[in-house]
């Protein structure tokens, strides 16, 4: 387990390195003293519409604020500052989709045999979180991509090497891509030093690379039984949501039990909600732009449609709060 702790804060931190990079574009800001509080966090709503008031506040019936972490959890092992909303205002204008560039696209690497993740219900909720227009492409085969594989484990696996699918992506975006993720069910390699990578993103190139294959039980030799498939599409929709997040300059969570906290292994990922906090939501609508009602109505009707029995019932409680707001 420990090996996989680490790995998997390292394509964590892989991204984080990228937003720490693009940060010091934004004024070069170091702050010195304690973590904001939540409310810090936040900032400001007394210029927001009564709406946005009650969507951002930080309401204890909603939000709960980030648990102690545990041995072995992310906040244990890295010592991260969070991101406030005022401080992800500061670099805004490199981080919002613009007119000519407005579409997340999702290219499917290799195949997705039934018992995987469903690409339409994948894309689905990626359009409803992010409120944007979000478009599948063709599965391409994987021998059509120049990426260094090698087999490796116990039983033996193929994995391809994540960097160079990373710069052969930019090459196949479309022109009015904000972003591409290629998603796939083969397993990730990052650098022969490492036994495997859940995935990798480039903030700058806008282009990202995660695999599911290690969210489905049976990769580890573990029998599938009738929740398999709802943990799979629930682990596989959170993933591309945080992984995407960071991909719109959102930082690690230190606030809030959100899904932009950062995960070092799966039960930390099982345990994460499946939707924002209110410091990371404003920060997503800020750079995205959407609606607010409409947005949650969708992710409603998709934990609906998937038996996503308690997102579901949060998100309704919630719809019925942001309602009475208007
Ligand atoms: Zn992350
Ligand atoms: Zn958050």
């Amino acid at each position: 387990m420990k090996t996989r702790t680490r790995l998997s804060a390292w394509v964590y931190l892989a991204v984080l390195v990228g937003i720490f990079t693009l940060q010091k574009t934004w004024g070069g800001i170091v702050r010195s003293g304690p973590i904001p509080t939540p409310d810090q966090a936040i900032g400001d709503l007394t210029r927001a519409t009564s709406l946005e008031r009650s969507t951002f506040a930080n309401d204890k019936a909603f939000f709960t604020p980030i648990r102690k972490p545990q041995p072995g959890d992310w906040l244990a092992e890295h010592d991260e500052p969070g991101q406030t909303v005022l401080e992800y205002r500061l670099g805004l204008s490199a981080l919002k989709p613009t007119p000519e560039q407005k579409a997340l696209y999702m290219l499917p690497l290799g195949q997705f045999e039934p018992g995987s993740p469903s690409l339409a219900k994948l894309r689905e909720f990626g359009a409803a979180f992010f409120g944007m227009e979000t478009r599948l492409l063709r599965v391409t085969a994987v021998e059509k991509v120049p990426a260094k594989r090698r087999i490796f484990g116990r039983p033996p696996k193929r994995q391809l090497l994540s960097t160079d699918i990373l710069e052969w992506l930019p090459g196949v975006k479309p022109r009015d891509a904000y972003s591409i993720i290629a998603v796939t069910m083969e397993d990730l390699y990052p650098d022969e030093a490492w036994n495997f990578v859940f995935g990798q993103a480039t903030l700058q190139g806008g282009a990202g690379v995660f695999s599911f294959a290690r969210y489905d039980p049976a990769f580890y030799g573990i029998k599938r039984d009738e929740q398999t498939q709802a943990l799979i599409l629930k682990r596989s929709c959170k993933v591309l949501a945080h992984e995407t997040g960071h991909m719109f300059g959102l930082m690690h969570c230190v606030f809030f039990e959100c899904l932009m906290n950062g995960s070092n292994h799966l039960d930390e990922t099982d345990t994460r909600p499946m939707h924002l906090c209110p410091v990371c939501l404003r920060k997503l609508q800020l750079s995205s732009g959407f609606d607010l009602l409409k947005r949650e109505e969708a992710l409603l009707k998709f934990f609906e449609a998937n038996s996503i029995t308690d997102e579901a019932a949060w998100s309704r409680r919630w719809l019925e709060k942001l309602r009475s707001a208007k």
